[in-house]
């Protein structure tokens, strides 16, 4: 099945008994057993709910992988993910992660004994590889400068070293990128995103093709504990019905204001993977069908920041990204205030750095906003 049908028909089908198009919420914590060691397929909802296999089975079909998982946020599942390694072992990180991430690593696993170090280029892999390395964590395009990983050169290198490869797979979601597909071991997924798609749930998946793999992140899902409800299993299979149109429009609206914002006089410097100005372009358009719908920009210094944010009129200024309305964010306040700011200012994330998330709407109305906004802030 193409994506488009799989989106629609993934996962588990109609209810062979009622003929339901969709699948019932089983809000139940458990199951009746039949007789001393005579239980049926599930036993309690932290290991297996029907609603929750059915939207596991769902992100396993969209990723091509073997075994999903859900959990009740995309940091509940790095932390699941992460849960695999143990003291000693230390983890390869791109720069410019996701700032909940980066605090996770830093501040929390770090605690049992499991480090990191940052990379900023390929080369620089080579050069921090040493044997307690025991995987590479990526984001691409990264959070917020929207640096492109190649993904399979960098599993070339972590099959040969037999460590596994990471992707946070969110900003292209499974619709535009499909990373397992291009070498990875393992893609996690911020559900709460574009997958969700309407700024009404947190949410986080998992997803690997290796059994192995797959039976211990399995054993950790049920261990620790962090699953995803029955009713926001359901309502994010509801919404993952729907991602392919709204990837589209998403990235149509993106192209168009990448562009406009690139022309635009008191803007020092667009970041958009589908710009062809934009360093990892090539690689973005030889490892994903799309470029999303993420931009950054940096604000001439003619520009008063705070007047620009308060004068928006209906792009929303808040954390999050991927939902249908346009969110604009200011990362070094926000979404990266946990990183330090040495670091943060190493790797380009500025006091005049904004994120756009592009939303649905009218991609004039769009334009128009910021425009209106930016003249009304001059200094
Ligand atoms: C939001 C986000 C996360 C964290 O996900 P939550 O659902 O907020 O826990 C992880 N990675 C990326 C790239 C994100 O944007």
């Amino acid at each position: 099945m193409k994506k488009d049908s799989l989106l629609i028909h993934g996962g588990v089908g109609i209810d062979d008994v009622t003929g339901a198009v969709n699948i019932p919420i089983y809000q139940t914590s458990t199951y009746r057993q039949f007789g001393i060691g005579e239980r049926g397929e599930y036993e309690y909802s932290r290991s297996g709910n029907p609603t929750r296999d059915a939207l596991e089975k769902l992100i396993a079909n969209l990723e091509y992988g073997k075994h999903g998982f859900a959990f009740a946020s995309g940091l509940a599942a790095i932390t699941a993910v992460l849960s695999i390694f143990k003291s000693g072992d230390k983890i390869l990180i791109n720069n410019n992660l996701y700032g909940g991430t980066f605090r996770l690593i830093d501040k929390v696993f770090s605690n049992f004994g499991i480090t990191y170090d940052i990379f900023d280029s390929y080369e620089d892999i080579k050069k921090k590889i040493d044997s307690s390395v025991k995987a590479i964590y990526v984001e691409t395009p990264t959070n917020p400068l929207l640096d492109v990983v190649d993904i399979r050169k960098v599993s070339k290198f972590t099959k040969e070293k037999d460590i596994y490869l990471i992707v946070d797979n969110t900003f292209m979601s499974p619709y535009f990128q499909n990373p397992l597909k291009l070498g990875a071991d393992i893609v996690i997924h911020s559900a709460t995103k574009y997958l969700g798609g309407h700024s009404d749930l947190i949410a986080g998946l998992a997803v690997v093709n290796d059994d192995g793999l797959g039976e211990k992140i399995k054993f950790i899902q049920n261990s620790t504990g962090g699953i995803l409800q029955p009713f926001d299993s359901f309502l994010l299979i509801r919404g993952i019905r729907t991602l392919g149109l709204r990837m589209i429009k998403h990235e149509e609206n993106a192209k168009f204001l990448a562009k406009k914002l690139e022309e635009n006089k008191y803007i020092e410097k667009v970041y958009y993977v589908g710009l062809e100005s934009h360093e990892g372009h090539e690689i973005q358009k030889a490892q994903t069908s799309g470029f999303g719908s993420i931009i950054s920009f940096k604000l001439d210094n003619r520009v008063n920041y705070r007047k620009f944010i308060k004068n928006l009129r209906f792009i929303i200024f808040g954390e999050s990204l991927g939902g249908i309305e346009s969110l604009m964010c200011h990362p070094v306040t926000m979404t990266h205030a946990a990183i330090p700011k040495e670091l943060r200012e190493k790797a380009g994330i500025t006091e005049n750095l904004f994120r756009l998330s592009v939303g649905i709407e009218d991609k004039e109305d769009l334009l128009e906003d910021i425009e209106k906004a930016l003249e009304g802030a001059l200094r």
